[in-house]
């Protein structure tokens, strides 16, 4: 090629960059701001864009890609189904859900299993579990049922769950909101003890907040929560929808403090980043309260999603990937504690997922992100200053250092040239 075309290429790639954004702000309710990459294809830790750039993937789609894009197992388990039967509803038995159920309650140390959809449909589920088992077996007064719940949490956008949402963004001009829910300081646990009456019937919580920016709650806290739930009979949900699965270095982030929850809440991976899957997972002294017409999801349970989570199961069994988040975790941690005092203020993480606290003097997090970016790291930023970076487990160690490398790069660029004076006062 000339360079005449070469450029003429490189101009064709960004007019079709151009459009793809063009249109998709045109016709897609604008529920979200994108950094400025059109993805293409995915494998593993990484994407490429329709220019042919590739980045390395440190967002995860949330965790939802825990196991890389397009895993060969799951990608496989669902190529395999998609020539048998995909959907059945659940009028009708299917060879896929016993199974399913059997193998992840398994993997969790739970009897039942209820198979849902996306993690808002799986924390709605928890919801009505909780009221109906609070009025069934606990004794509470009808239309009385308490859960209560942690300032900052995220568990989902639906009308229920953003009614106990600390978020106003998410919040504001959505009421009226539903009533029933506490909130207290997340990891002070006298002020939860206070909180719990007769009427109580769960605690609600993420034992890592995500997207409050990979918070950790002090040692002791969920065995606190632990001991009071059980002493006061109210069930312990914890939500591991973006926690659980591998990201922390075990199945689930609750067995770093060796902590039962009485329902699991996943999501997000469970779904291999092909479908979305969601479970609630408990006991059938919980889960037994649901009977016939009750409860439902006409896509909750088909083939293919049962298919795709009993493959995600599989590779969980083996307890590989979550020797490889933890292993991983500790070189992510080493790389963002030299970082520390060079535009980093604070980091926090828990196996192969870390919040990082910029100096807010320095750029915002969405500037950060979109500078990462530019040097082929895909990072997201959350609350203001801070950065998340959750990389696909199956990632290799030089891409992990490589991307370390790119934030210490951006971190430097913006030194020697602070962009912006109060860049904490900005919108992200
Ligand atoms: C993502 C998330 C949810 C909601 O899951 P969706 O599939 O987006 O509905 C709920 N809880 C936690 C902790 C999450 O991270």
């Amino acid at each position: 090629m000339t360079a005449v075309e070469t450029d003429l290429t490189r101009t064709q790639a960004a007019t079709r960059t151009e459009t793809l954004i063009a249109q998709t702000e045109q016709h897609v309710a604008h529920n979200y701001h994108p950094l400025e990459v059109v993805v293409s294809e995915a494998t593993g830790a990484t994407v490429t864009d329709v220019e042919g750039r590739r980045y390395l993937d440190f967002l995860a789609g949330y965790s939802a890609t825990n196991f890389g894009h397009r895993h060969p197992a799951l990608v496989a388990a669902a190529q395999e189904q998609l020539r048998r039967v995909t959907l059945t509803s659940r009028a009708f038995y299917n060879d896929q859900l016993g199974p399913f159920a059997t193998e992840l309650a398994a993997l969790v140390g739970k009897e039942m299993v209820l198979p849902m959809n996306t993690g808002a449909e799986a924390v709605e589920s928890a919801v009505k579990v909780a009221r109906k088992w609070g009025y069934q077996v606990k004794g509470v007064p009808d239309g009385c049922a308490q859960i209560i719940v942690a300032a900052g949490n995220f568990h989902g956008r639906t009308t229920t769950i953003i009614s106990f949402s600390g978020d106003e963004t998410a919040r504001a001009d959505f009421g009226p909101y539903a009533p029933g829910f506490v909130t207290v300081p997340y990891g002070d646990l006298a002020a939860l003890e206070q909180a719990i009456t007769p009427h109580t019937v769960a605690v609600l919580l993420e034992p890592i907040q995500g997207e409050a920016g990979v918070l950790i709650p002090p040692a002791g806290y969920l065995t606190g929560v632990r001991q009071c739930t059980r002493r006061n009979n109210v069930l312990f949900i914890a939500d591991e929808i973006q926690s659980g699965l591998g990201r922390t270095g075990r199945t689930l982030a609750c067995e770093h403090e060796g902590v039962v929850a009485d329902m699991y809440l996943l999501g997000k991976a469970l779904g291999g980043g092909i479908v979305p899957v969601s479970a609630v997972v408990a006991g059938e002294d919980v889960l037994g309260v649901l009977h016939p017409g009750e409860h439902g999801s006409t896509f909750g349970g088909n083939p293919l999603a049962c298919a795709v989570g009993r493959a995600v199961v599989s590779l969980l069994r083996t307890g590989e990937y979550q020797e490889r988040a933890a292993l991983l975790g500790d070189q992510l941690r080493a790389g963002l504690d030299r970082l520390l005092g060079h535009g980093v203020v604070a980091v926090r993480s828990r196996g192969l997922w870390a919040g990082i606290d910029i100096d807010p003097d320095l750029a915002t997090g969405r500037e950060v992100c979109a500078r990462l970016a530019g040097y082929g790291v895909l990072a997201k930023d959350t609350h203001g200053s801070t950065l998340r970076f959750a990389p696909a487990i199956v990632i290799q160690k030089d891409q992990l250092q490589y991307g370390v490398d790119q934030l210490a790069r951006v971190l430097g660029d913006l030194r020697s040239t602070p962009v912006r004076a109060g860049g904490a006062a900005r919108r992200s």
